[in-house]
């Protein structure tokens, strides 16, 4: 069966301080699919990671060119629209970075976050869905009894799959991750792989990793950075 495209960008082009990082760049994402990005250290993996969720907006002289296009519902959007709502995209596409980053509150808190942040009440459902998530990245047995407890009292492993729960509390369309288990232990690295697995089938999932093991265990394709441009290839390896 064809697979439906999620995203695409086309001849994407991004900048800091005039420096070309991304080149004309066209390439096609596929729905509820894992993709891993893999590319030298400093070749713009990252960087191409902000440009799906304008969040490079915020740092000064850069500069973007071209189109990235998301499929929500059953249309194309031109996430850099004039029109289309930042906030909105934020909603759509989570996004998880190399460092567990949880906020100095409870785990509780951490995870309802999201959802008080789009001005929802925390309330019965805030809970359910809570529960929910963290369910879903495996953490709710552990930490279901301390839930007023600090998130960072939590190990780095458990650190990163509660910043995917959190992620997951606006039920994403895409799911970005930047090297996501490149702080964490082998164990922990595991969970977040089988987790990642799990949420292929919900989600659009982009991965960042210079682990061709992890790639090879987990991905359905690879695109591959190299002179600022996206090379796809399908997996050989992959069953
Ligand atoms: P990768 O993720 O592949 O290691 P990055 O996207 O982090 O690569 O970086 C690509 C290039 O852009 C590097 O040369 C890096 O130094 C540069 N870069 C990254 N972030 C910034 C920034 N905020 N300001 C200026 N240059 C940056």
């Amino acid at each position: 069966m064809a697979e439906t495209v999620k995203i695409k960008t086309r001849n994407l082009s991004f900048s800091y301080n005039g420096k070309r990082i991304l080149r004309n760049t066209s390439i096609d994402f596929a729905e509820n699919k894992i993709a891993a990005i893999v590319g030298p250290s400093g070749s713009g993996k990252s960087t191409f990671l902000l440009t799906l969720n304008r969040l490079w907006e915020s740092i000064p002289n850069c500069n973007l060119e071209g189109r990235v296009e998301m499929k929500f519902g059953n249309t194309f959007h031109d996430i850099y629209q004039k029109k289309y709502p930042v906030t909105r995209l934020r909603r759509q596409v989570g996004m998880v970075f190399q460092a567990p980053n949880p906020l100095p509150m409870s785990i509780y808190k951490n995870v309802v976050f999201p959802l008080e942040l789009a001005g929802r009440k925390d309330g019965e459902d805030a809970r359910i869905m809570v529960e929910q998530c963290l369910k879903k990245v495996g953490l709710w047995g552990e930490v279901c009894d301390r839930l007023d407890t600090s998130a960072l009292s939590l190990s780095g492993g458990q650190q990163q799959r509660l910043c995917i729960a959190r992620a997951m509390m606006l039920q994403p369309e895409v799911l970005l991750l930047d090297e996501p288990t490149s702080s964490l232990d082998h164990k922990a690295a595991a969970a977040i792989e089988e987790l990642l697995v799990d949420l292929k089938g919900q989600c659009t999932v982009l991965v960042v990793s210079h682990y061709l093991d992890q790639v090879q265990r987990i991905a359905d394709s690879i695109v591959e950075l190299q002179d600022g441009d996206m090379k796809g290839r399908s997996l050989v390896f992959a069953a």
